[in-house]
C-alpha cells in the first residue's frame, strides 16, 4: 500500500493474491487473467478528500474458461464510492442537514447523494400497528401538492409516507394489508375522508380526534368576537383593551390580580364579549375534565350555552361538535394523540426547507424515513 502527501489523500492498493471461488461454476482458482485500476472515493481522512486507487485483479477459471473480478466487500457493484462513504452519507442524511451540506462535507456530488437515496428501498411495512395515526403535509413532490404521513404513535415510529391524501389512494394502500381488523385506534384530525376510510376499512378501530383542534376553533371564535367588539368600540374606550387578546385567551387561573381587574373592565364594555369569554372558560373547563364521566355533562353544558348565546362566531364550533363530539370525547378515554405525528410533520418541514423542496417523491420519502430513523 502506498500513501501520498498532498491536498488530497491517494491510497494505492491491491488485494492479496489468493484462491477464489468462481461465481460461474464454483470451481476454485488462483490464476490471474489481468488487472484494471478503479479510482474510488472514500470517506475523508483528516478533512481531506480521499481516493482509493484499487488495482482490481481478474481471475481466470480453467474449468469454465471464464473471467471474474475478485470479490471486495468495501465496494458496492458499479459504484465509485466505498460502502463506508455511502453509509456515512446515509448517516448524515438522518439529521436534518441539507443535501448540499452533506455533499460538500463528504466531497461528493449532490447527484450521488440522490442516487444513494434512491438505492435505499424502503419496503412497505407488512402489518398495520395497533394504534395508527394519520395526517397530511404539503410536499409538492411527484406532482402531488399534499402527501400523507402514517405513524405508529405507540412505537414512536413513522409508519409510511404516501404520495397523496385522496380517499382512493389511501384506501388502495390500506386494502393491501391483511390485518386491517387489528387496528384498534385510529388517531386523526377532523378530516371527513379519514373518518370514512376508518369506518370502511378498519372495522375495529376507535376513532380518536385530537381535542386541541377543537380548542383552536373555540379560541378562534372568541377572537373573532373580540375583534368585532374592538372595531365597534368608541376610541375613548380603546384604552381598556390593551393586551386584550392575551388576557381574554389566557386561562383565568393563570392571571394575577392586576390582570384580572383589567380583564373585568374589558368584559364590562360589551355583553357579547363577556358571553364569548364565558363560553371559552366553559370549554376550558370541559378540557380540564379529569375523568371521562365528567366530560359528557360538561360538553353538554357548553353546547347549550353556545346555542343560547346566539353569537354567530361560535356557529362553526357547534357544527364541529355535532359531527365530531363522539370522537373528541374518546380523547379522554384513550391516551393517544396526534402529538407524535405533528412532531414528525414539523421535522418534515425542516427537511423540505433545507432541501429547497424535493421534486422526486421517492427521494423525499426516503429522506423522511431516514431522518425519522425507521430504516
Ligand atoms: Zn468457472
Amino acid at each position: 500500500m502506498k500513501f501520498e502527501k498532498s491536498k488530497e489523500n491517494h491510497i494505492y492498493f491491491t488485494l492479496k493474491h489468493k484462491d477464489c471461488v468462481c461465481p460461474h461454476c464454483k470451481a476454485i482458482t488462483n490464476k490471474v487473467h489481468d488487472y484494471r485500476t478503479s479510482i474510488i472515493k472514500d470517506s475523508p481522512i483528516m478533512g481531506k478528500s480521499t481516493f482509493l486507487h484499487y488495482r482490481k485483479r481478474r481471475y481466470h477459471c480453467d474449468s469454465c474458461n471464464r473471467h471474474f473480478t475478485e470479490p471486495f466487500s468495501l465496494l458496492p457493484k458499479n459504484c465509485r464510492l466505498t460502502t463506508r462513504l455511502c453509509f456515512e452519507a446515509i448517516h448524515l442524511l438522518k439529521s436534518s442537514l441539507n443535501v448540499l451540506t452533506v455533499a460538500s462535507q463528504l466531497g461528493i456530488s449532490v447527484s450521488s447523494i440522490f442516487r444513494r437515496l434512491r438505492d435505499i428501498k424502503h419496503q412497505k411495512p407488512k402489518t398495520l400497528p395497533l394504534v395508527l395515526s394519520i395526517d397530511e403535509f404539503k410536499g409538492n413532490s411527484g406532482g402531488n401538492k399534499y402527501h400523507s404521513i402514517l405513524t405508529a404513535p405507540k412505537e414512536h415510529k413513522v409508519f409510511d409516507i404516501l404520495p397523496s391524501r385522496t380517499q382512493y389512494r389511501l384506501e388502495e394502500y390500506l386494502r393491501d394489508f391483511s390485518n386491517c381488523k387489528d387496528v384498534r385506534y385510529f388517531v386523526m384530525d377532523m378530516y371527513k375522508v379519514y373518518k370514512d376510510i376508518a369506518q370502511r376499512l378498519l372495522p375495529n378501530a376507535t376513532i380518536v380526534i385530537n381535542k386541541f383542534h377543537v380548542v383552536k376553533q373555540v379560541t378562534g371564535a372568541t377572537e373573532r368576537v373580540r375583534i368585532r367588539i374592538q372595531k365597534q368600540m368608541h376610541p375613548s374606550k380603546r384604552k381598556y383593551f390593551k393586551r386584550s387578546r392575551k388576557l381574554i385567551l389566557a386561562h383565568k387561573d393563570k392571571l394575577n390580580k392586576e390582570n384580572l381587574e383589567a380583564l373585568e373592565v374589558m368584559l364590562q364594555q360589551s355583553n357579547d364579549l363577556a358571553q364569548a369569554y364565558y363560553l371559552k372558560e366553559l370549554f376550558y373547563d370541559f378540557m380540564d375534565s379529569k375523568s371521562s364521566s365528567e366530560t359528557k355533562p360538561k360538553l353538554r353544558k357548553f353546547i347549550n350555552a353556545v346555542s343560547v348565546s346566539e353569537l354567530a362566531e361560535f356557529n362553526s364550533v357547534l357544527t364541529t361538535l355535532a359531527n365530531w363530539a363522539k370522537y373528541i370525547l374518546n380523547n379522554f378515554d384513550y391516551p393517544y394523540t396526534t402529538g407524535y405525528t405533528e412532531g414528525m410533520n414539523n421535522k418534515i418541514k425542516v427537511i423540505k426547507r433545507n432541501a429547497y423542496g424535493y421534486r422526486n417523491f421517492e427521494n423525499f420519502r426516503n429522506r423522511i424515513m431516514l431522518s425519522c430513523d425507521t430504516i
